[in-house]
């Protein structure tokens, strides 16, 4: 006979990250019963974030997922008020907005495209000369030629936000395992039917898979048959590390709005901390912060922001963001498990993201359907990723 880990789950979410976290706590909130399973492993990307709520700042064109990512922004700050309420913690959205900086002249040119667009299509943005821009923000660079001002790309503190979603999910009477690793999902005559996992297995209705940069390690366990990958959404860790900066105590904030560039960004906190950020590294599980990476963030900040750059380094970190083949998110139901549910390759926007995909992810559960995006069942569903022609690809049983 099997091992089993407690009572059966309506629906069991392997990661407690933003995006399992984000799901939990919304199906709680529609009365379903949920087991989370975290094995608190070295790298989460949830933990690493800068925080930024920015969609506008370097977006190009209005596509399915910038439009996914404003929605999601908007809903932040109802969220973000119904969160500290359910968890007993404030929690806010710090809102003064992003300044996007010009310091050439292709990047002028660039922020000049950006501008066009974006206020074509009534978005919210303000064109700001070098003067204007230093007269914000006295402490961006003297060699800034123009900036963009979103009024509307926040931040929130990402390291709360968790705390906050912990805390709401456990109260709405989700069960987090913690410690416990899970192996795949167990299909019985082509659904989810539970979780394999380190200690046993979780029986449950519905499975969700949101483990982040490790999800395309978990495997689908059929009753009958080997364990086997298919529509699998070959998610791959692109590995960023911060720098985060303090100002000596008593001193003004350097900076009020989040400071953004080409090749980075400075986000300031309160308590006189400052993270800059970030690396892009491709295909690294390995989660540490090198020398390389800090030297390269520390002169992209000299670029942004000189007074930033002479501060003392207090704290350095990395994390691991979950890439999917394809770059974008992966939301929805396996093509070929029922009742095996995706909610993982959120890259650079996961703590954006929050909002959106607790409600996505909650509404295609229990309904099959969602108002929040109709494009979803489409551009982020798994099914993209079904090998329709190849065989499922085997791999060694656990
Ligand atoms: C440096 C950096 C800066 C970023 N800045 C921003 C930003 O400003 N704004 C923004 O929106 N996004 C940002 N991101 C991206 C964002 O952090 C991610 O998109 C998001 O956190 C992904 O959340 P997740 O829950 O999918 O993954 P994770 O947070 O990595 O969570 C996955 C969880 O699953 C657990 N897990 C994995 N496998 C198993 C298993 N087999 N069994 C049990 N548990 C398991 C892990 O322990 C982990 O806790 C940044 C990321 C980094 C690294």
């Amino acid at each position: 006979m099997r091992k089993s880990l407690g009572e059966r789950a309506d629906v069991a979410v392997v990661g407690g990250g933003v995006a399992g976290l984000a799901a939990a706590r919304e199906l709680a909130r529609r009365g379903l019963s949920v087991a989370v399973l975290e094995d608190g492993r070295a790298g989460s990307a949830s933990r690493a974030a800068a925080g930024m709520l920015a969609p506008q700042a370097e977006a190009d064109s209005p596509d399915e997922l910038f439009r996914l990512l404003c929605a999601s922004r908007d809903m932040y700050p109802d969220f973000a008020a119904a969160l500290g309420e359910e968890s007993g913690l404030p929690f806010e959205i710090e809102s003064t907005g992003t300044l996007y900086l010009a310091l050439d002249e292709e990047e002028e040119e660039e922020v000049e495209r950006r501008f066009t667009w974006q206020k074509r299509a009534g978005l919210e943005v303000e064109r700001l000369t070098a003067r204007e821009a230093r007269a914000l923000e006295p402490n961006v660079s003297a060699g800034v030629r123009m900036a963009l001002r979103f009024p509307r790309d926040w931040q929130v503190e990402s390291r709360r936000l968790l705390v906050a979603l912990d805390a709401a999910a456990e109260r709405l009477g989700v069960r987090v395992n913690r410690g416990v690793e899970a192996r795949g999902v167990r299909v019985r005559s082509g659904r989810a039917a539970g979780v394999v996992t380190s200690e046993g297995e979780l029986e449950a209705g519905a499975v969700l898979f949101a483990a982040g940069a490790w999800n395309s390690s978990l495997h689908k366990f059929p009753d009958d048959g080997n364990p086997y990958l298919n529509d699998d959404p070959r998610v791959e860790p692109v590995r960023g590390q911060i720098l985060c900066y303090r100002q000596p105590a008593g001193q003004p904030p350097l900076f009020r709005h989040v400071v953004y560039g080409p090749r980075g960004y400075v986000v300031p906190r309160r308590g006189g901390r400052l993270l800059a950020g970030s690396t892009t590294e491709p295909g690294l599980y390995e989660c540490r912060v090198t020398e390389e990476g800090a030297r390269s963030i520390a002169a992209r900040v000299a670029e942004l922001a000189p007074a930033v750059a002479s501060l003392e380094v207090e704290d350095s970190w990395a994390g691991l963001r979950p890439r999917a083949a394809d770059g974008l998110p992966v939301l929805g139901e396996s093509a070929d498990v029922k009742g095996l549910f995706y909610a993982t390759g959120f890259y650079r926007n996961g703590i954006l993201l929050a909002p959106a995909a607790g409600e996505i992810v909650a509404d295609l559960l229990t309904g099959g359907a969602t108002r929040l995006s109709p494009a979803v069942l489409e551009t982020f569903s798994p099914a993209r990723f079904q090998r329709v022609s190849a065989p499922p690809q085997l791999v060694a049983p656990r």
